[in-house]
């Protein structure tokens, strides 16, 4: 993990742009950072790969104070990845993305090869290797962006603000892309937006600055939703919060009830709601008690070991008969239905167990805060100074795409 104890940054003699921040990063976890422009979001990011130092307080990985690992080494572990993909526009998709493997001292067929498999991961087609960035598209720049950064294979993914220069329907698929590469490659993943709906979509754990750099709350996006701290973090979550804190609970809780099924609509006489299935057992319609022999659209179905409260309502409210209609798994055969209000009232029980094992963590914490008493132990390691024999060196990946991104904004100017 990478922890951030304390940590101030101010430039010049300004208000500090991140002050006093203690947050845990957790590994092989996508952490996100969101909040207002100028909170100190980029601040923040820019001082986990040491491009900026803390003026106080340390961060630490796994056991290590950052200014004990040389930057060289350091950034080697971490793709960087900007707004725009912040490419060299004078060099192909190919030199883009394969920079910090030429400057590793990559032999040319390795290089190659990983080429081609980054762009393969990041859904670009081969015959952009040969192009330049200024003949993509904002999204496909931005997958190049993505492979650049995973070249060498790094532990930690650092993303600021990558997907807000492109229009939501790219960004949706770009958030897709890193949603599902992040499934398989499991990197520690540190993402900044200003967009708390991408934070709450990408995001194990997302943590909310507010202006002047300081952290309104960190949490599971469930948790955000549901409890959120303050009156900044309820306006910032926005106010349709509890419909969608839905999406984070299970359905499977839901206890289900029956309803009359049939093969043959057309001898169906009952006055009750009767489900339709095929041969298979798979519910396909309602039975329409105005027509004999008539059906009704059956509405979206939800599976309850896999979906949302948010699915099993959304299912409840477009039934014909306000009964949404659970499924089983693969075989989609008919599981059994149940009302809106009963989705509510699974809500309102979820919500209560969940208070109720807050309080009691925050009794538990309290007494073992209690039993520390006035120990307050602080590590002589972390205020230690850099080794005095390190020499700073230049650091490739991240001042190269420092370099492209301030080349490419003079382009733009
Ligand atoms: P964000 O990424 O959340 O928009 P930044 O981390 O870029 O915020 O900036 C946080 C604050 O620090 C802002 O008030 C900004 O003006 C200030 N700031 C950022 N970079 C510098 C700098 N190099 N010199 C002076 N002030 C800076
Ligand atoms: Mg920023």
């Amino acid at each position: 993990m990478i922890e951030f104890a304390g940590v101030t940054k101010q430039y010049g003699r300004g208000a500090p742009a991140v002050d006093d921040l203690s947050l845990v990063i957790p590994s092989s976890q996508t952490t996100v950072i969101v909040g207002p422009s100028g909170c100190g979001k980029t601040t923040t990011l820019r001082m986990i790969n040491r491009m900026l130092e803390p003026t106080s307080g340390s961060i630490i990985w796994d056991d290590t104070p950052l200014t004990q690992i040389k930057k060289t080494v350091l950034r080697r572990q971490m793709g960087y990845v900007i707004q725009s993909g912040g490419l060299f526009p004078h060099r192909s998709v190919a030199d883009n993305i394969s920079t910090v493997p030429r400057l590793i001292g990559w032999d040319a067929t390795k290089i190659r090869r990983r080429v081609g498999e980054l762009m393969e991961l990041t859904e670009l087609a081969p015959e952009l290797a040969a192009r330049y960035p200024a003949e993509l598209s904002g999204g496909q720049q931005q997958r190049v962006g993505v492979a650049r950064a995973l070249a060498a294979d790094p532990h930690v993914l650092l993303m600021d603000e990558p997907f807000s220069a492109v229009d939501p329907v790219v960004r949706g698929g770009l958030q897709e892309l890193v949603r599902g590469l992040q499934r398989d490659l499991r990197k520690t993943v540190v993402m900044i937006t200003h967009d708390i709906d991408e934070a709450i979509s990408m995001g194990d754990q997302v943590a909310i600055l507010r202006r002047g750099g300081t952290l309104a709350q960190v949490g599971t996006p469930q948790e955000l939703l549901e409890f959120p701290a303050d009156d900044f973090v309820t306006s910032f979550v926005g106010r349709d919060r509890g419909y969608r804190s839905l999406g984070f609970t299970s359905s499977a809780p839901l206890r289900l009830s029956g309803v009359r099924t049939t093969r043959r609509p057309d001898a169906a006489t009952f006055a009750d709601p009767v489900i339709v299935l095929d041969e298979t057992g798979r519910p396909v319609a309602w039975v329409d008690p105005d027509r004999p022999g008539g059906t009704l659209p059956l509405g979206v179905t939800f599976d309850p070991a896999t979906d949302s409260l948010r699915q099993a309502l959304d299912a409840a409210l477009s039934s014909s008969f306000g009964k949404a209609v659970a499924v089983t798994g693969e075989s989609g055969r008919y599981a059994g239905v149940v009302t809106a209000d009963e989705v509510m009232r699974a809500l309102a029980e979820h919500r209560q167990e969940v208070l109720g094992r807050r309080a009691e963590e925050e009794d538990a914490a309290q007494e073992a805060s209690a039993e520390v008493g006035a120990w307050a132990p602080t590590s002589p390691e972390l205020e230690q100074p850099d080794p005095p024999a390190e020499v700073e060196e230049p650091a490739p990946a991240a001042e190269a795409v420092e370099r492209a991104q301030s080349a490419g904004q003079r382009e733009a100017g």
